[in-house]
């Protein structure tokens, strides 16, 4: 599966914390990914700016700047895909990150493996929209063709409504990533609608009644507490 790639992804590394930053380094030129490090907010904006990673992994607790701020500043210029390093397992960091636009986050400590996972994922949605835009799925049984909105669960029509189908490509769109509360109700039923979570307590539970093998327990569309959900495609 690990093929080396002829030009191997740059990955931008912005963590103070040297043996996190040893740590992260050494894991991604084992995986054939090309590096550079930065220690500050300051010195990430000017690598950011000079050599444009194709992602960048960021942790939050930068010594001279707040990460979420570097986020949003960067975010003004530049659409790279931002794996948050959050040291904290708190909700409300990680909500702030994702919505000032990061696209995903790790909690401190996190293994290797799911390190190199969540960059796969980020590396898939460097382009979004140009071109290759998956439209058909399969989860196990489950058929799903965006385009014609027809869903099939053992080649039986499975029936979605209006905001069931909504809340299902929102997932879809970013599978493998996870997707806050705020956003998903946003996406699926405007801005006036951002605080209802509810809503996507009682849609979420009808999404997995009608796709997945085991609702209680979901392989597909996952919890990820307090924060959001995220959707996982079979490999
Ligand atoms: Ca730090």
């Amino acid at each position: 599966m690990s093929k080396q790639p002829l030009n191997p992804a740059l990955v931008a590394v912005i963590e103070d914390e040297l043996p996190i930053r040893r740590f992260v380094r050494a894991a991604l030129l084992a995986a054939g990914y090309r590096v550079r490090e930065a220690a500050t907010a300051r010195d990430a904006q000017r690598l950011l700016e000079q050599e444009p990673p194709d992602v960048a992994v960021l942790d939050l607790g930068l010594p001279d700047r707040d990460g979420l701020e570097l986020i949003r500043e960067v975010r003004l210029w530049s659409a790279v895909p931002i794996v948050v390093l959050s040291a904290r397992d708190q909700e409300d960091d990680k909500i702030e990150a994702l919505d000032a636009g990061a696209d995903d986050y790790l909690t401190k400590p996190f293994g290797v493996g799911e390190l190199l996972a969540r960059l796969r994922v980020a590396l898939r949605h460097r382009t979004p929209g140009a071109g290759g835009t998956t439209v058909e799925y399969r989860l196990g049984n489950v058929q799903i063709d965006l385009t014609t909105r027809r869903i099939l669960r053992d080649g039986q029509l499975v029936k979605l409504t209006r905001h069931e189908f909504a809340l299902l490509e929102a997932l879809l769109r970013h599978a493998g990533r996870v997707i806050t509360h705020r956003s998903l109700l946003r996406e699926v039923w405007g801005p006036h609608c951002q605080q209802e979570t509810h809503y996507l307590r009682v849609y979420i539970a009808n999404l997995r009644k009608k796709l997945e093998p085991e609702p209680a327990r979901p392989q597909w569309i996952l919890t990820e507490q307090g924060v959001g959900y995220r959707m996982v495609l079979p490999e």
